[in-house]
């Protein structure tokens, strides 16, 4: 086990990199705790493989550090950092049984048949696989095919960490359930580091300790699901997580107060020397109300969807959107015209990123 120090990690496929839009991994600097559940999430490009493949020792970044425990393993091979990785895609040799694939890391190991024996029979339990053993993996369906995949990543026992890549693409939803619930409990029994890259918010949010949001190269917030619900350290954590995601609408801040389209709200903490054209307040759905006349910003129901729980009203604010859930069993007027935020809930950006308030 370990605990992984990126140090100044950066990474560009470029020999001669000129700019920032140039690395596929900007600046990186911090510390993956021992035996966390994380989860690396973002949209396809944004730089989680890049990362992954740098911590495995796959890739060897162009600028920067990898640590586990203290120890510089920049230049060391995946071999020699105990590390297992499972891809996206199956890796599995198939002319090989069930049995010898799974057999395989840890032969090419020098465990003794006992040992290997009684892992093999584990992890093929878990994977409801104990009645495929015998069968070549060769016939098998691509469901089948990535269990194995997974069950190569998990078998060796000693390892500083199991990296996942998308590794339940290929899966049919249900079995995807499942195995996630299983790689859960897995991270509980055995307290082994974790990083389970996606780039599906449930997935993340329900495996992980820890979720790592990456956008465009960067790292734009490292935290607990809770955290990344209430403070979202950049606009793109709120929008792209949460269903609808975070309402981001562009104010003018003074003080305690936030000036949108001739409406004033009031926010729960003071802003100083906020004044610039890229000023915005984010605000979830979850945290919003309708009201008949009074205070709020003016708006118009466009649609209401019944997502089951709760209901999602997609309203227009001057030609923008503005979502509002509603619980399930609460009526909505047709004469609702004003929106209202809980002003502890309100968050203020500048740039895309949170601005810390002041006691007011
Ligand atoms: P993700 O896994 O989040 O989809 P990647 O880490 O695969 O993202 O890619 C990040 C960026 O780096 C993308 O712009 C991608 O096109 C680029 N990239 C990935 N692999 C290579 C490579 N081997 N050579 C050049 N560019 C690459
Ligand atoms: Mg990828």
């Amino acid at each position: 086990m370990a605990e992984i120090h990126l140090k100044n990690l950066a990474h560009s496929y470029l020999p001669h990199p000129s700019g920032p839009s140039d690395y596929a991994l900007k600046k990186i600097d911090h510390v993956w705790e021992d035996g966390k559940a994380y989860a690396l999430l973002g949209p396809s490009g944004c730089g989680k493989s890049t990362l992954l493949n740098i911590i495995s020792g796959l890739l060897t970044p162009s600028e920067g550090s990898v640590l586990f425990d203290g120890e510089d393993v920049t230049n060391l091979p995946t071999e020699k950092r105990h590390i297992a990785q499972v891809f996206q895609f199956p890796v599995v040799y198939d002319t090989m049984t069930v049995y010898d694939n799974l057999a395989f890391p840890l032969k090419n190991r020098g465990h003794d048949a006992k040992t290997i024996d009684q892992r093999v029979r584990d992890i093929a339990e878990m994977l409801e696989m104990t009645g495929e053993l015998n069968k070549k993996a060769r016939g098998l369906t691509a469901d089948a095919k990535q269990k194995i995949s997974l069950g190569r990543g998990l078998v060796r026992q000693n390892v500083s960490a199991i990296l996942f890549d998308e590794p339940l693409t290929v899966i049919d939803p249900h079995l995807k359930w499942m195995l996630r619930m299983q790689l859960k409990a897995l991270h509980k029994k055995t307290d082994r580091t974790m990083i389970y890259v996606t780039h599906d918010q449930t997935e993340a949010l329900t495996f992980a300790d820890k979720v790592v949001v990456m956008y465009e190269g960067d790292v734009v917030q490292m935290g607990t699901p809770q955290e990344l619900f209430e403070r979202p350290q950049h606009t793109f954590v709120g929008y792209f997580i949460g269903s609808p995601g975070m309402n981001v609408i562009p104010a003018h801040v003074e003080g305690n107060q936030a000036h949108i389209e001739g409406t004033t709200i009031q926010l729960n903490y003071g802003y100083k020397g906020m004044s610039g054209s890229n000023v915005e307040i984010g605000v979830r759905p979850e945290f919003t109300s309708l009201h008949e006349g009074g205070e709020g910003l003016p708006i118009t129901i466009k649609r209401v969807e019944d997502v089951g729980r709760y209901k999602i009203v997609r309203a227009d604010f001057f030609g923008r959107e503005i979502n509002i859930t509603v619980p399930e069993g609460q009526p909505i007027s047709e004469r609702v015209n004003r929106v209202s935020f809980d002003p502890t809930r309100v968050n203020v950006y500048q740039g895309g990123w949170i601005v810390d308030g002041e006691a007011a």
